[in-house]
């Protein structure tokens, strides 16, 4: 049998990082798979500027290779690999990574969730370069420009409401009449100077020049018929997918697959831990995740103090 690891935490963005740097430092000798694409969504992201301790703001790709610079400093061992099952059945874990069987006494999920995009034409391209899915983190790069924010929900509500403290104009469009957002939030969207509404309206194509984003072409989803908008940003608010398939149902989730702590970052199964996006339904912010990974490295410490080591 392969050895047993004390933790291995799967997920690579702020929260799996502190993690890490926690759990090494604390000589667990922790090991991370970071996934292909490992850093997370702040990969995404242009640059940081609501990070304490970046006066003058960094890339997010500069922020998440500095918390794994810190974190392997103390002894973090991480592989840059997706994990494509788990089996929390029977203690130790079994984490299996391309066909791989690795054994561990605890686990911290920190897998992230993924902003759900529209797929419209051309949106691709524009991604980072006019099209975002997060106004905290990109909002100001538009001061004074004209920016359409697309959905219905409370999160396209409050997106477009931050957005009026740079933007001149904020256009919201949503697919149908019927709104999800909350009332209040609606009211406060709805009755904004800044804020214009158009309902029936999608994305078909997103338009663009060397420079970035110049536009969209809108479609009326009951028949078809289209108009050309003018912005040069674009905020995508249609919801987040938490990253959790992988764990085929074994850890306890809500409706919409974020995971549920039971007991501080504890999961349904004791041993499990879980911090950052993949469990936040609110904050989804970059210092708010690091938070909660350092708290699940230490939820583990004692766990395994109690349980494993005792
Ligand atoms: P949501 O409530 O699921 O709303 C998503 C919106 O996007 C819906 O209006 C939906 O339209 C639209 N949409 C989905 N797919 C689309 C597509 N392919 N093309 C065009 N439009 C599409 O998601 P959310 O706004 O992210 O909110 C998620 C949860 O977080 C909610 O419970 C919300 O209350 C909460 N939240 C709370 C706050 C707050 O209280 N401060 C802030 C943000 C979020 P349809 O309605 O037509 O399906």
């Amino acid at each position: 049998m392969s050895e047993v690891r004390n933790v291995i935490i799967i997920g690579s963005g702020p929260a799996g990082y502190t993690a890490g740097l926690y759990n090494a430092r604390a000589m667990l000798n922790p090991l991370m798979f970071g996934g292909y694409m490992s850093g997370g969504q702040l990969m995404l992201t242009t640059d940081i500027e609501n990070f304490p301790g970046y006066p003058e703001g960094i890339s997010g790709a500069e922020m998440m290779m500095q918390l794994r610079q810190q974190a392997e400093k103390f002894g973090l061992e991480v592989h840059d690999k997706d994990v494509s099952k788990v089996d929390f059945s029977s203690s130790p874990f079994t984490v299996t990574v391309e066909g791989e069987e690795y054994k561990s006494h605890a686990v911290i999920i920190s897998t992230g969730a993924e902003a759900i995009w529209l797929g419209a034409e051309n949106e691709d391209a524009q991604k980072g370069r006019g099209i975002s899915v997060c106004a905290t983190c990109d909002g100001a790069f538009f001061r004074d420009q004209e920016v359409l924010v697309i959905g219905g929900g409370d999160s396209a509500m409050e997106e477009a409401t931050f957005l009026t403290r740079f933007a001149s104009k904020v256009t919201i469009i949503h697919r149908r009449e019927v709104f999800r957002a909350s009332k209040v939030m609606l009211d406060r969207a709805k009755t904004h100077p800044k804020i214009e509404m158009k309902m029936h309206r999608q994305v078909k194509t997103w338009l663009s020049d060397d420079n970035g984003l110049t536009g969209a072409i809108l479609e009326d989803p009951r028949d078809g018929s289209t108009e050309e908008i003018g912005v040069t940003g674009a905020f995508i608010a249609i919801g987040h997918k938490p990253i959790t398939k992988f764990l085929d149902g074994q850890v306890e989730t809500d409706e919409s697959g974020y995971i549920v702590a039971k007991e501080h970052t504890m999961t349904s199964v004791p041993g499990v831990f879980a911090a950052g996006d993949v469990v936040d339904t609110r904050y989804r912010q970059a210092i708010t995740a690091a938070g909660m990974g350092c708290q699940a490295a230490i939820d583990v410490e004692h766990w395994l103090e109690n349980n494993i080591h005792n």
